[in-house]
């Protein structure tokens, strides 16, 4: 047919139909019957499973997998205002998956179960909300969070009726010390560098959730017609 791989069908009209070429060859000749019984007009339109309007890929996934109901936490995890590794380790938090050093014990590792902050047993509660360690840091979140490991499971971290953009932050500041907790545990474990007191792991803290809503555009939008928001920056 004397076209390339990558012409597009439009190549082979002109304004008034069909412009194929006039060779002899038995499949050009199949495709110019099959091409005489259609008439061209408009653009090409992607279809799938006679979904009307336009077609994205988020349609075509959502039709080849059966949708669960998403957990209640969801919105602690993602928001305008998550950082990707931080929601990740605040999800497998959520999750109890990270490998706590009661989890290791109940595998079959000979691990001393103790918490590496205080004397008591290592377990996603303990190291994440009730250790003496993570309180400190967890007092000092602008916003006032839940005294309940359970309502954080329960999605429930701050009061409902605040506005979203609170909402949202005290959802980072939680992942945000989740994450650097979790990191200082592991740098106590493995022996890398002096042990970080909880004050001098909060000013990290702070200074990370700053970097972030300082390049937030959204937040940056907000605080111009909410001042009190600049004093998450604090
Ligand atoms: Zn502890």
């Amino acid at each position: 047919m004397e076209s390339d791989t990558l012409d597009r069908v439009g190549y082979m009209q002109n304004e008034v139909g069909w412009n194929l070429c006039p060779t002899n060859h038995v499949l050009a000749m199949d495709l110019r019957s099959l091409c005489e019984s259609i008439t061209p007009r408009g653009r090409d339109r992607i279809t799938w499973n006679n979904h009307s309007g336009p077609v994205t890929l988020s349609i075509i996934w959502d039709s080849m997998r059966p949708r669960s109901v998403a957990p209640s936490w969801i919105n602690l995890v993602w928001h305008k205002l998550a950082v990707p590794k931080f929601s990740i380790n605040l999800w497998l938090i959520l999750r109890h998956r990270l490998l706590t050093r009661d989890r290791m014990a109940r595998f079959g590792f000979n691990v001393n179960p103790i918490c590496l902050f205080c004397n008591n047993m290592e377990t996603h509660e303990h190291l994440f909300f009730n250790c003496f360690y993570i309180s400190q840091i967890l007092k000092e979140c602008p916003v006032i969070i839940t005294s309940s490991w359970q309502e954080i499971l329960n999605g429930n971290l701050v009061n409902p009726s605040l506005d979203k953009m609170r909402r949202d932050f005290a959802s980072l500041f939680v992942a945000t010390t989740f994450y650097f907790v979790w990191a200082e545990r592991n740098a106590r474990c493995h022996e890398n560098g002096p042990p970080k007191l909880a004050s001098q792991l909060l000013r990290d803290i702070k200074l990370r959730i700053r970097e972030k809503l300082s390049s937030s555009i959204l937040f940056q939008q907000r605080i111009k017609k909410d001042m009190g928001l600049q004093l998450l920056l604090f």
